[in-house]
C-alpha cells in the first residue's frame, strides 16, 4: 500500500492543491470500534429513529429517548485510530485545511485535528433545554441517567442534531467557509448517500476540485477522481507519509 501508485498520485494532488479539505463518515470510526449506527445490527436497527431519534420524541418523552442516548454515549467511548492521527498531522503540516465530519464521536478532535465542523453535532456537550447551561460528557457520566440539569432539574439534551432538526446556521456557515475555493476533497468512510455527503463532493467537483475517495467499499463511483479501496487507517497513514516526504 505504502508505495502504491495511487497513494503517490493522491499525495501529489494534495501537495499541489491550494486548499485540501476532508469529508468523513461512520467508516472512519468503525476502525475505532464504533459500529455504524446505520449498519446491520446498528443503533437504528434496534431503536426506531422516529421514536428515539427526533426532537419531537425527545420533547414528548426525554426519559424514553435517553434509553437510546445512554447506549450512544457508551458506543462513542473509543480511541482515535491511526487514520484520525494521520489527518491531524496533515492539518498541522499545512496539507489539510479542515474536516467536515458526520460523526458525533469527537475522535478527530481527540486525535488533534483543530478545524473540524461537526455536521450532525456532537456528544461532547449537553445543553439544558430550560436554563441553557451546557455540560460536558464527563459531567454527564457522573450523573444518574437520564441526566437532570444540576442547576434546574430539567432532563438534558445532547448537542447532536436529531433527524427532524435543522442543521444549525453556524454549521452551515463553517461548512461554506471550508468549501469555498477548496480544490481537493478527501472523502473517507462515507457512502455519500446521506446529507451532506450527498452534496459536498459534487460541489467541490464543480469548483474544479479533485475528489479522492478512501472507502473499503468504494461508493462514489464516477464522482471520484482517485479511488483508494482500503482501510481508512492504513490508507491515511500511507498518504500522510507520502505527502510529507514529497
Ligand atoms: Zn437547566
Amino acid at each position: 500500500m505504502n508505495n502504491s501508485p495511487q497513494i503517490k498520485q493522491a499525495a501529489a494532488v494534495i501537495r499541489q492543491a491550494r486548499k485540501v479539505i476532508a469529508l468523513t463518515g461512520a467508516g472512519v470510526s468503525t476502525e475505532s470500534g464504533i459500529p455504524d449506527f446505520r449498519g446491520r445490527n446498528g443503533l437504528w436497527s434496534r431503536y426506531d429513529p422516529m421514536e428515539y431519534g427526533t426532537l419531537g420524541a425527545f420533547r414528548a418523552d426525554p426519559g424514553k429517548v435517553w434509553t437510546m442516548l445512554a447506549e450512544l454515549t457508551e458506543l462513542v467511548d473509543a480511541e482515535p485510530n491511526l487514520g484520525h492521527y494521520a489527518m491531524a498531522v496533515m492539518e498541522k503540516d499545512g496539507f489539510l485545511q479542515g474536516i467536515i465530519t458526520q460523526n458525533i464521536d469527537g475522535l478527530h478532535q481527540t486525535a488533534g485535528s483543530r478545524n473540524v465542523v461537526e455536521y450532525h453535532g456532537s456528544l461532547a456537550t449537553f445543553t439544558c433545554p430550560t436554563c441553557g447551561k451546557q455540560w460536558s460528557l464527563a459531567q454527564i457520566r457522573r450523573l444518574i441517567l437520564p441526566p437532570h440539569c444540576p442547576e434546574c432539574g430539567q432532563i438534558l439534551k445532547p448537542d447532536i442534531v436529531f433527524f427532524d432538526e435543522q442543521i444549525p446556521s453556524q454549521v452551515f456557515y463553517l461548512t461554506e467557509e471550508l468549501l469555498a475555493s477548496a480544490d481537493c476533497l478527501i472523502v473517507a468512510g462515507t457512502s455519500g448517500q446521506v446529507m451532506p455527503a450527498a452534496l459536498i463532493p459534487g460541489r467541490v467537483a464543480r469548483q474544479g476540485g479533485t475528489i479522492i475517495e478512501i472507502n473499503l467499499e468504494l461508493a462514489l463511483g464516477h464522482m471520484a477522481d482517485l479511488s483508494l479501496a482500503n482501510s481508512f487507517a492504513e490508507t491515511m497513514v500511507a498518504l500522510q507519509a507520502e505527502v510529507s516526504s514529497g
